[in-house]
C-alpha cells in the first residue's frame, strides 16, 4: 500500500497518479493489523473511487431491447444445432439447454446488465428460448419431410413447399404427436436450465 503525499488519501500499488488529486508523488504507508496507517496510527481512508460501492439493493437490467435482440440472435445458433442434431437422427431436445445459455449470454452481451444475470433478463432469455425452439423444431421436421419426399421420388416438392404446408401435415395426428413429444423433451431440458439459473440468481441476491 502507499499513499499520495499531496492529499494524504491511500491509493493502490500500481497507481501512477493518486486518482483524487492527480500527484504523481507517493510514499510506502505503514501498515498495522494488515490496514494502512498514518504516523499516528491511525487508519487512513481509501480514495473514494475505491471504496466499495454500498449494496442499495438496485437491480441494473442493462438495455432490455438490445437484449431481446442480443438473445434471439445468439439462440439462432442454438437452432442451426438443433436442426443438425435432429436430421443426423439424435434427440434434438438437449438443445433446449444449450438453447437458454445461448439466449442468455446474448442477453447480458447486447443489454450489458451491471447486475449479473438480472431476473428480467432470465425471463427474456426464458421466452426466447422457448420460441425459438418451437421454431427450431418446425423447420426441423419440414426439413425431414421434405426429405422423405424426395426419398420417395417427389423431386419436385421443395423445401419451402413442406414448409408452407406444415399447418396442413400437423393436422395429421402422428405428425403432430412426432412434434409435440420433441417439444415437451426440449422443454424438459430448458426449463432445467432456466430452473439452475434463477436457483442462482437467487442465491446471489441473498
Ligand atoms: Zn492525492
Amino acid at each position: 500500500m502507499k499513499k499520495c503525499n499531496n492529499c494524504g488519501t491511500q491509493v493502490q500499488d500500481n497507481d501512477l497518479y493518486c486518482p483524487n488529486c492527480g500527484s504523481p508523488d507517493f510514499s510506502a504507508l505503514p501498515t498495522m493489523n494488515g490496514q494502512p496507517v498514518d504516523v499516528n496510527g491511525q487508519p487512513i481512508p481509501m480514495a473514494p473511487e475505491y471504496q466499495p460501492e454500498p449494496d442499495n439493493g438496485i437491480v441494473d437490467n442493462g438495455n432490455v431491447g438490445m437484449g431481446i435482440v442480443g438473445a434471439a440472435l445468439l439462440s439462432l445458433a442454438g437452432v442451426v444445432l438443433y436442426f443438425i442434431i435432429y436430421q443426423i437422427g439424435y434427440v434434438a431436445g438437449i438443445c433446449g439447454f444449450v438453447m437458454f445459455t445461448l439466449a442468455t449470454l446474448g442477453y447480458n452481451k447486447f443489454a450489458k446488465p451491471q447486475t449479473k444475470n438480472p431476473m428480467l433478463g432470465i425471463i427474456i432469455a426464458a421466452v426466447v428460448t422457448i420460441v425459438m425452439l418451437f421454431v427450431a423444431e418446425y423447420i426441423s421436421m419440414a426439413y425431414a419431410l421434405y426429405d422423405g419426399f424426395r426419398e420417395l421420388g417427389y423431386t419436385q416438392v421443395g423445401f419451402f413447399d413442406v414448409l408452407k404446408n406444415m399447418p396442413d401435415f400437423l393436422s395429421d395426428s402422428e405428425v403432430m404427436s412426432g412434434l409435440v413429444e420433441d417439444l415437451i423433451f426440449a422443454y424438459v431440458f430448458a426449463v432445467a436450465n432456466i430452473a439452475i439459473s434463477i436457483f442462482s440468481a437467487r442465491k446471489k441476491a441473498k
